[in-house]
């Protein structure tokens, strides 16, 4: 089965973790990616993986970077179909030791970069009359969370660019949609695990029991789960799903 053939699919931080299983799961489909993100090393050997892909490096949070790194992707494999944001960074700390700079880089890597990357991307969209934009969020983008408040106030703040862009394209082939998985089993949730064994003192043990109960299921997400809830809204079939924040949590938001 083939069902994005020849699609072109940009996948922003695709070298590792969420946005390697998607990269993955959709050239099991038989799409072409483009990989983007900073570390030359680790888009590379993922790219060596798949059947038909690029990688570019780009930091999401360098709005010229962004446009030359789309520029350089539309010259490999043509105008992009189907981008999916899923650069992303959580830093976590008390409110009020959250300095600007803190803040900034939260809003930059989780927010701005979604902006960015949309608006290189929907040019080739809006010519096609066809397209698909998911963005990574996460349960952080429809629930408050306690020292991570400058990442749930840009997921939030993707949540609403998701909403808004949506209706934005509702006379257009093009839907725009967020995923928004509970704690996943990638770095992102071993760099949390760390953090927390060494802020209270816990083991690795009483660490991750921790974060697993916020879970009805008392497990950590699998990356392959939230690629599969990716893949399927690009998919046919999916055309009257848009604007949808999409919660993969095993329950914890309803
Ligand atoms: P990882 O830390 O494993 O991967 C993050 C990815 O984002 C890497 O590929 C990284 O590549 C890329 N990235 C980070 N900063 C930038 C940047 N400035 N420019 C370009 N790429 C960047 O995390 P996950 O796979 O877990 O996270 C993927 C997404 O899922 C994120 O948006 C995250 O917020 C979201 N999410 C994760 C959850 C979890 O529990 N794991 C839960 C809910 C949402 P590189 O460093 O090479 O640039």
């Amino acid at each position: 089965m083939s069902t994005l053939k020849d699609k072109h699919v940009v996948i922003t931080g695709g070298g590792r973790g969420i946005g390697a299983a998607i990269a993955d799961e959709m050239n099991r489909l038989g799409a072409r990616i483009t990989l983007m993100g900073r570390a030359e090393g680790a888009l590379h050997s993922k790219a060596k993986q798949l059947d038909r892909s690029y990688c570019v490096q780009v930091d999401v949070t360098d709005d010229k970077a962004v446009q030359a790194g789309f520029d350089e992707a539309v010259a490999g494999f043509g105008p992009v179909d189907i981008l999916v944001n899923n650069a992303g960074a959580a830093f976590s700390s008390p409110f009020v030791r959250v300095d600007s700079r803190n803040w900034e880089q939260a809003i930059a890597v989780n927010l701005n970069g979604v902006f960015y990357c949309s608006r290189q991307a929907l040019g080739g969209m809006l010519e096609a009359d066809w397209g698909r934009i998911v963005n990574i969020a996460s349960t952080a983008g429809l629930t408050g969370y306690a020292y991570v408040s400058a990442y749930c106030a840009a997921k939030h703040g993707v949540i609403g660019l998701t909403r808004s862009l949506a209706l934005e394209l509702a006379g257009t082939g093009i839907t725009v949609n967020a995923i928004c998985p509970g704690y996943t089993n990638t770095d992102l949730i071993t760099g949390a695990i760390t953090t927390i064994m060494d802020k209270t003192g816990m083991s690795r043990e009483d660490a991750e029991a921790r974060l697993k109960s916020s879970n009805p299921q008392h497990r950590f997400i699998e990356p392959e789960e939230v690629a599969a809830a990716v893949t399927w809204l690009c998919l046919p079939g999916t055309e009257s799903i848009t604007g949808q924040s999409i919660p993969i949590a095993g329950g914890e938001v309803m």
